[in-house]
């Protein structure tokens, strides 16, 4: 598949709901297997080049198909988790995204990076499954330090996607100006002009 995913979401948990999309009417699923999913957390930054390297050989097919399966159910299960209300939302209702961070296996490494040393976090993906813990990461920190004011989906109804509105102002309304904004604006220009007629 040529479509690339999108990454208007200004945040990676917000472009992890944008991996399921409809920008031409047809929904496109962007981790539909286990090598997309791996090809969407590196391009979003949640996985290293180097991390993403021979996660194929080590895990095989199957078993990458069946994180991305389970990273799919994740994204559902997030997406109805976000339209309910911010101050209602309770340990309970985050039992899956804990149940997931608990099986992650990150370590902080001290390293040489330009003739210093920096500490790194380091995350070894022993089982296949611990290729969900990034993204539940995201999911935890933008449920946790995001503004859920801020957190917003496109003002075109007909489009899916969400965004993290980080404009000063906080008065962004779509996911691309160039795409949704300017359908609106087409759309309201048309509308005036019906009305003078
Ligand atoms: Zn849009």
């Amino acid at each position: 598949m040529s479509d690339k995913a999108f990454f208007v979401g200004h945040h990676a948990a917000l472009d992890f709901l944008n991996t399921i999309a409809a920008p031409r009417e047809e929904t496109i699923e962007f981790i539909a297997d286990g090598n997309a999913y791996v090809t969407w957390l590196t391009d979003v930054g949640l996985l290293a080049p180097t991390e993403a390297q021979g996660l194929l050989d080590k895990f095989g097919k199957p078993a990458l198909d069946r994180v991305a399966s389970e990273a799919r159910e994740l994204r559902e299960w997030f997406r109805r988790l976000i339209a309910k209300p911010a101050r209602r939302r309770t340990a309970d209702d985050v039992a899956t995204l804990n149940q997931i961070l608990a099986i992650d296996c990150s370590r902080r490494q001290l390293e040489e990076s330009d003739k210093r040393l920096v500490l790194r976090e380091k995350r070894e993906f022993v089982r296949v499954r611990q290729l969900l813990v990034p993204v539940a990461e995201a999911i935890g920190e933008l449920l946790a330090n995001g503004d859920s004011s801020l957190i917003k989906r496109c003002a075109n109804p007909s489009c899916t996607l969400w965004f993290y509105d980080r404009t000063k102002a906080g008065l962004r309304r779509f996911c691309s100006a160039a795409v949704c904004g300017n359908r609106a604006k087409v759309a309201a220009f048309r509308e005036r002009q019906r009305r003078s007629k």
